[in-house]
This record gives C-alpha cells, structure tokens and sequence, in this order.
C-alpha cells in the first residue's frame, strides 16, 4: 500500500515559499511613540514573525537572489564572468517570462494520472483537469516539469491553467492574453501531424527544435487542407490557422522558441527571445568562441560590424547568450541566436527607414545576412508594434457542438451543462 500511495517527488513547501502576512494592525493599534510603526511579517503557518528570504514576485525582483536566483539551472554552462554580470545590481536587467500551461503536445501531466483525469481536448488541443474525476493522487504535480499543476488542499483537487476555454468558446481571448499591457501574447491555430510527435520527441536534443517546427504544418498546402478535412477539422478552423499569428512568429519567421523543449513535452508555448540592453563591462570582456553554426554566428558578426554604434552586439548583451540557450534552445545556441540576430536586423532596417542613419543597402544586406527579406522585416515589425486586437488573437468557432456528438446526444449534454459544478467538487469524489 505505501508503493502505491506514496508520491516522494512533490513538490514541498519550500518550492512553494512559506506563505506571509504582515501585522497590518500594528500601523493602526501601535502606542504612541517617536518611530513610525511598521507592519512586520508574519507566517501564514505559524502566526509567528519570518525572516523572508524568498517568495513568488520577491523572488522575481531578486528578493531571494542568494539561494534561488544564484542557483538557476539556467546558468549552467554560464562563465563565471557573465553570471556576475547578470547579477551585478548596478548592471540588472529585467526580463520577465510570463508562464503558463504550454498546453504541450506530448503533456506528461495526462500521462501521469493514474485516474485518467487530466485530458487533452481533441478539438483545440487544451489540457484540463475534471474535477470529478481527479483523486488528488498529484501524480501530474511531480510529473510536469513546468510545474503549472497545482494541488488545492481545499477542494483536494488538482487545478491548472485551462487556457480560459469558456472564454474562447465565446471568441474571446484568454484573459492574460486580453489584458496583457505589453502586448506580448498572441493566439492562433496551428495545425500539426500528431503521428510525428513520439518520433520528435525521441531527437536528440540539438534537432528537438527543428522537429519540432516540422511537426507544425503549412496550412495553405493543398495536402494538408485535404488532410485536415479528412480528419473532420473544419472550414473555419483551416481559415483560422491560415491567419494564424503564432504560425508566422513560429514557422515562418522562426523567431518565436519553446521553452525547455529538453523536457521532450513539446509545449505548444512559444517565447520570442528578449533582445537586452548592452553590458557596461565591454572592455574587460573577451569575446566568446563560437558554439554554434558558422552560419548563424557569421550572421551575428555581420550586423554587428555594421551597428556597433547604434545597437548592441548580440553576444555583448547583458543576459548571456548560453542563458537564453538554455530557456529556449535546449543549451543549443544557433536557434536563439538566429531568432535575435533577425530581431536586431528588423531594428536596422526600421532605422534605415524612421530615422535614414543607416544606408539602406547596407540595411537590406544585414536582412539578407539574418535570413530575412524586407517584406518580411515589415510584417515582423507590424505585427510586434502596430498590431491590433484582431491581428493578436485569431480565434476560430469552437465548434463544440461537433466535439460533444462525438461523444453524446447533444440534447443529453445541454441538461448537464451550465455555468460552474453541477454539484461541487469535493474531496474524495
Ligand atoms: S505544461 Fe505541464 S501541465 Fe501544462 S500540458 Fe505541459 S506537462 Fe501538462
Ligand atoms: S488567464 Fe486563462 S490562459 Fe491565462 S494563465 Fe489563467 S487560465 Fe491560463
């Protein structure tokens, strides 16, 4: 029975941070005195005051930078000199990476529950839990190595992000991607040929990215439009994919990457790697060997030799490159570096044009160097900067209607449905 029961990789609360408080009453209740009151923390578990060394945000903004920050698997094959860079204060640079589900193709949470309760929605591709069926075994908690499952010790239920389905079965964007004041998520169809997935995620590391890519089809191919139909995927989803936003940041223009694509889930999340401002120590550094193909690093020499006065050299940035390599290129450096050096291109061209200090040959040769061609440059830069609600999220009909005949009479399900739990989830139900 402890075989079975027993889940020894949970999460503990220490990856979760003791939760705190503050002693806000004190501001108000404090005798009379000289010194101003002040709210001091207190554990949520124990009432008693925390000396907080770490927390979800603090922890972001380098609160806990000694313990969590300085031992980031992400520095690994980090110089010592570049991680004192990156955490030298008066040299901080901010980049945050909004995480949710990836919503991935091979999820290792759905493998994972032994209750069969995790599930990958056939018609759009999003992971959920049923609350019904989950017995808080949390064997998806230890399984997803993204750690986007999260166990309610209240309902005794597992709950993730659900991608905001309700929301987008009413053509609404999920609601990050609707408030997002940067800007920086977009939505779209991609169709992809299933079959291929154990295969990909079997590559080894270097070619996961590329296989990956593979996977995801071209949906203006005759064969894949004929082949999408035959698979009972509709009209309107076919159009949808062929507008999709995401296709061009991930397939066309190969600047958008999945994080940690080592993990072999296939996210189905893509991040565009941050250009970041220059270093203050270029003097004092050498400059690093070449890691990656020839031809991406000589594409990154070129563009710097012609910007060194107006924009950084990719390589001298203050995030470091094998950093990045390790969020989005599974410690490969050639796709992220590919995926910036075409970023900073877009820049010179634009300069080129917004403000002419930059010869347009020679901004149009820098494009040619980044594997991009000017009308490419203007879809990039239009879709980044002057994008519209309806650029960002293109949304298909859900067609719910044809997903729940696949499994029901219709008229069956429209007594079961409605707003929230028929009868609310409870614990050991
Ligand atoms: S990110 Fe984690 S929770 Fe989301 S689908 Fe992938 S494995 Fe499952
Ligand atoms: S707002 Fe919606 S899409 Fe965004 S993390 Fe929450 S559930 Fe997921």
């Amino acid at each position: 029975m402890f075989n079975i029961f027993h889940n020894p990789h949970q999460p503990s609360m220490d990856d979760y941070y003791e939760p705190w408080t503050y002693d806000y009453q004190h501001l108000f209740n404090a005798p009379d005195g000289t010194d101003q009151p002040t709210a001091i923390p207190l554990s949520m578990v124990t009432g008693e005051p925390i000396d907080i060394e770490a927390g979800p945000n603090w922890d972001d903004d380098l609160g806990g930078s000694p313990i969590y920050a300085a031992n980031d698997p992400n520095l690994k094959g980090v110089p010592d000199d570049q991680r004192h860079q990156l955490m030298a204060i008066e040299r901080l640079v901010y980049f945050y990476f909004p995480r949710i589900c990836n919503h991935c193709l091979n999820p290792s949470c759905v493998a994972a529950c032994p209750s069969g309760a995790l599930y990958k929605r056939g018609e759009d591709g999003i992971v959920l839990v049923d609350q019904q069926r989950c017995r808080a075994w949390r064997a998806c908690v230890a399984a997803c190595r993204y750690k986007k499952v999260f166990y309610n010790r209240h309902t005794g239920k597992s709950e993730k992000c659900i991608l905001c389905f309700p929301r987008l079965e009413t053509g609404q964007a999920p609601a990050c991607f609707h408030s997002c004041v940067g800007r920086i998520r977009y939505l779209g169809v991609l169709l992809y040929d299933a079959d291929q997935i154990e295969t990909v995620a079997k590559r080894p590391d270097a070619e996961l990215i590329d296989g990956h890519r593979d996977m995801i089809l071209d949906p203006h191919a005759p064969t894949v439009i004929a082949a999408a139909r035959a698979n009972g995927v509709h009209d309107s989803v076919i159009e949808s994919a062929q507008k999709s936003p995401v296709y061009q940041f991930v397939k066309v223009w190969k600047i958008a990457l999945p994080p940690h694509i080592e993990y072999r889930t296939l996210p189905m999340l893509f991040y565009v790697p941050p250009l970041s401002p220059v270093m203050a120590m270029r003097e004092d550094r050498s400059p690093h060997a070449p890691r990656e193909e020839n031809v991406t690093r000589s594409v990154t020499s070129t563009i710097d030799h012609v910007s060194q006065d107006l924009f950084h050299d990719i390589d001298q940035a203050r995030v470091p490159m094998q950093f990045l390599a390790n969020l989005f290129g599974a410690g490969h450096e050639g796709k992220v570096r590919y995926a910036l050096a075409k970023q900073k291109a877009v820049r010179i061209y634009r300069r080129a044009i917004t403000v002419g200090d930059v010869d347009m040959p020679k901004a149009e040769r820098v494009l040619r160097d980044a594997d991009c061609s000017p009308e490419q440059a203007e879809a990039i830069y239009r879709l980044t900067s002057l994008c519209t609600f309806d650029d960002r999220f293109v949304i298909p009909p859900m067609h719910r209607e044809e997903a729940i005949e696949m499994m029901k009479d219709p008229h069956e399900h429209r007594q079961e449905a409605g707003f929230g739990f028929l009868s609310g989830p409870r614990r050991g139900l």
